[in-house]
């Protein structure tokens, strides 16, 4: 088995800013260094006397298409980026101030965290980071779709996802696949600049839904019926998928220590990742590893 790695946190505070999907306001966001073993959590510092919510499976809520956390009356929505920024570059203590109840969209990617956390540096912390074996077959599935993933000892003992996106031959997304094993420098290299895609029959739906009514086409990418991108162009052919990994990494933080398997993902998405982090965490066949 590998030797456990030190957890880390940031050297200094730092803050970003940006517009809400939801409340089309100013959002600031400050990130600040953590004990060992305090984990990531979230204060909303608009609600005073709210607890912090800390990022883990069990304060997780249901929504379509995001992932957010609560706590008594706090909420925090759109935690997957910024949690996928963290778990990407392996700070694993951090305290997030936010002023709003949804993380700032930035250009849809994790790049607006990720480049402040890489100011703010990097502590290691000198605490064996807790570790999550996965020592048998896992799988996952929806019930509605043919989503699914699978995780899978592996035998490096390190974290790989491979993302399989397929809408069918008629999408104007075309099938593409991508695998990568997940370290900080691949995370910042491959995966990080990814950002969200939508279809463009899709944007109607999503703005009745109160998603993005002042968001244009630069801040994500919308994918017309003859399979160009409105107003933007793409980072890399299979940027969806990669933004998929993205948002799997950010789902699996919510195990709240690093994971070691292969996972397999076909079509899934935020709720089937969470699913996978419940079964995982359920499982009397898997193994978490904590450092004496
Ligand atoms: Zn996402």
């Amino acid at each position: 088995m590998k030797p456990f790695r030190s957890e880390n946190t940031i050297q200094h505070s730092v803050e970003v800013g940006g517009v809400g999907f939801f409340t089309n306001s100013d959002i600031t966001v400050r990130f600040h260094p953590a004990p060992p073993l305090h984990g990531i959590s979230f204060s909303r510092i608009d609600l005073p006397g709210s607890k912090p919510i800390p990022a883990l499976l069990e304060y997780a809520v249901f929504r379509e298409r995001r992932t957010a956390l609560q706590r008594e009356e706090a909420v925090v929505e759109l935690t997957e980026h910024v949690l996928a920024a963290l778990a990407g570059l392996q700070i694993d203590n951090c305290l997030i101030e936010i002023d709003a109840p949804e993380l700032p969209g930035g250009d849809g990617s994790a790049m607006l965290f990720v480049n402040a956390l890489l100011q703010a540096g990097k502590v290691n912390q000198q605490v064996p980071r807790k570790m999550y074996l996965v020592e048998q077959k896992t799988k996952v599935s929806s019930n509605d779709s043919n989503a699914t993933v699978v995780a899978t000892p592996n035998r490096q003992n390190n974290l790989q996802i491979s993302y399989t996106l397929d809408y069918g031959q008629n999408s104007p997304v075309p099938s593409h696949a991508v695998t990568l094993n997940i370290t900080p420098e691949t995370f910042i290299n491959e995966i990080a600049f990814a950002r969200t895609f939508v279809l463009e029959k899709e944007v109607a739906y999503l703005k009745a839904a109160g998603y993005g009514k002042q968001t244009t086409a630069r801040d994500l990418l919308v994918f017309k019926e003859d399979g160009s991108v409105i107003d933007n162009s793409l980072h890399r052919p299979d940027e969806c998928a990669r933004h998929k990994i993205l948002d799997c990494i950010g789902d699996f933080a919510l195990m709240g220590c690093d994971i070691h398997g292969t996972f397999q993902a076909i079509q899934s998405g935020h709720q089937l990742n969470r699913e996978m982090v419940n079964v995982l965490q359920k499982s009397d066949h898997q193994k978490k590893y904590q450092a004496a």
